[in-house]
C-alpha cells in the first residue's frame, strides 16, 4: 500500500482531460455521495449499466497510476482535479444539476 501522501501525489499528477459529458455527471454524482442505484434511478439507466460505466471510468482514470478502480479512489482523484479535468463536474455540483 502507498502512504497517504504518496497516494495524493500520484493521483494529483494523473490528469485525464478527455472525460465525456456523461462521465463528468458520474463524477459529480459520486462526489456528492450518490450510490449507483441513485444514479440509475435519476438517469433512467439500469443499475448494471451504471456499475459498468463507473468501473470503466475508474479504470480509465486509475489504471495508469496502478490504483484499484474503486469509487473512493475515483472521488479522491476528482477532488484533486476539481479545477482541471473535473471542472465541468464541479460546475454541475455548484448548480445543483448533477443528473
Ligand atoms: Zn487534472
Amino acid at each position: 500500500m502507498y502512504q497517504p501522501r504518496e497516494v495524493l501525489r500520484l493521483l494529483g499528477g494523473r490528469h485525464a482531460r478527455d472525460l465525456t459529458d456523461y462521465q463528468q455527471r458520474l463524477i459529480a454524482a459520486i462526489c456528492v455521495g450518490w450510490t449507483p442505484q441513485d444514479i440509475a434511478a435519476a438517469s433512467g439507466r439500469s443499475s448494471k449499466s451504471v456499475y459498468r460505466h463507473i468501473r470503466e471510468l475508474a479504470c480509465h482514470v486509475l489504471d495508469p497510476v496502478g490504483f484499484e478502480p474503486t469509487r473512493d479512489f475515483l472521488r479522491t482523484w476528482a477532488e484533486l482535479h476539481a479545477t482541471c479535468c473535473c471542472a465541468p463536474a464541479f460546475h454541475l455540483i455548484s448548480k445543483n444539476r448533477v443528473l
